[in-house]
């Protein structure tokens, strides 16, 4: 017997006798035993499509058959209902996916197991979660309960025809450059790097002469746009970014006076609006005290005169951002706990990533 997960979904007509229906005609088949329901959540559809809201839920079952027979059967059980197959991702009275079959990997042209998009949907994690939030996900090898976080209530679509950058977040001395460094190398892929020593103003604002960071973020700015706006990063392509350009706004807030900052708000939009957004980000965290240890060893001078409390408003400003971040799936990865030295960690790091970006 094989415990398998299947989600359904209906956004035509009555959209819970729908799913109701499709259960109970999953109970009467034979070797097939339906163990249990995850809650029936409503949901917006994909992409923003101009449709119905859906009601989504995940049953987990117990099964003697194959997956192709599983799916078979579930073909049969949307047709009895009435569906209509018109183009993809249209209306549809009932849709029954194969999530997860025991711990099996299919890739046929029939079949994809787990779900291709399974870890970017929340609402198939959060019924997930539900039946079981240790389960591990067999390809991404992670439990269900850290997929669903990676997504912060938001359900993504991965997108060839955009830049598939990938952006390394976190504090000053937190390690991004190097693990982004060795991503690139895995992946085979282009490294845009944070330049740390063209800023003319920065030395002079870490020493305390408050009149000049806003040249020193300005600066900063039109640095970072010049790195990764639209024109700058092909469609399809795999980029990595050993910086967020969202944390602009973070040593903005930090580092200005009110005046400084009111001034600064006023011309960020548009320079936010021209630069690609990640489809992934990896953010790091760290202790300050480590942090600070890294800043002595690498001993750019002007870094030095970086205070702890420092770290600490931009450790603070981090959280708040990727608190509320809809943009992309994030990756949080604690450093106290992954080891980027070793290449195993950073190999298997690199093996999820290729599941969270559209590689052609
Ligand atoms: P999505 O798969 O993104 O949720 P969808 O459910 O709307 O989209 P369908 O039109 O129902 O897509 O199915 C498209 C094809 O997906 C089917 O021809 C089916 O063979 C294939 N397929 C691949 N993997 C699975 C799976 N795990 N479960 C169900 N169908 C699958
Ligand atoms: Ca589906
Ligand atoms: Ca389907």
């Amino acid at each position: 017997m094989t415990i398998a997960y299947i989600g359904l979904g209906s956004n035509l007509g009555d959209r819970k006798s729908f799913i109701h229906k499709a259960l109970k005609m999953l109970t009467e088949t034979k070797d097939i035993e339906v163990v249990r329901l995850s809650d029936i959540l409503e949901t917006a559809p994909l992409g923003g499509a101009n449709q119905p809201d859906y009601l989504n839920a995940v049953a987990q079952i117990k099964t003697a058959l194959t997956a192709e027979d599983l799916h078979k059967i579930l073909i049969g059980i949307e047709a009895s209902l009435g569906r209509t197959r018109n183009e993809k991702w249209s209306s549809r009275n009932i849709d029954l996916d194969i999530l997860l079959f025991g711990d099996e990997i299919i890739n046929s042209p029939r079949l994809t197991i787990p779900h291709s998009q399974m870890h970017l949907r929340s609402f198939v994690l959060k019924g997930l979660c539900q039946l079981d939030a240790e389960l591990l996900h067999p390809v991404i090898k992670e439990p269900m309960k850290e997929l669903a976080g990676r997504l912060n209530n938001a359900d993504f679509v991965l997108n060839p025809e955009l830049p598939q950058l990938i952006s390394v977040a976190g504090v000053i001395g937190v390690g991004k450059t190097t693990l982004a460094k060795k991503l690139s190398d895995i992946l085979g892929c282009k490294c845009i790097l944070e330049p740390y020593d063209e800023n003319p103003f920065l030395p002079d604002v870490y020493a305390g002469k408050k009149e000049l960071a806003l040249d020193s973020q300005l600066f900063f700015l039109t640095g970072r746009v010049k790195q990764l706006t639209r024109s700058a990063l092909a469609a399809g392509q795999i980029t990595i970014s050993d910086y967020v350009f969202d944390k602009e706004l973070i040593y903005a807030q930090i580092l200005l006076d009110a005046e400084q900052l009111a001034l600064y708000k006023g011309i960020y939009p548009p320079f936010s609006e021209a630069v690609v957004s990640p489809a992934l980000v990896i953010y790091l965290t760290d202790s300050v005290q480590n942090c600070l240890e890294r800043i002595h060893r690498r001993n750019r001078p002007y870094e030095q005169k970086i205070e702890p409390q420092f770290l600490d408003a931009l450790s603070r400003g981090h959280e708040k951002l990727f608190a509320d971040w809809k943009k992309c799936p994030v990756i949080r990865l604690s450093m106290l706990q992954f080891d980027f030295m070793r290449d195993d960690n950073v190999q298997s790091l690199a093996n999820q990533i290729k599941s969270y970006i559209a590689i052609q």
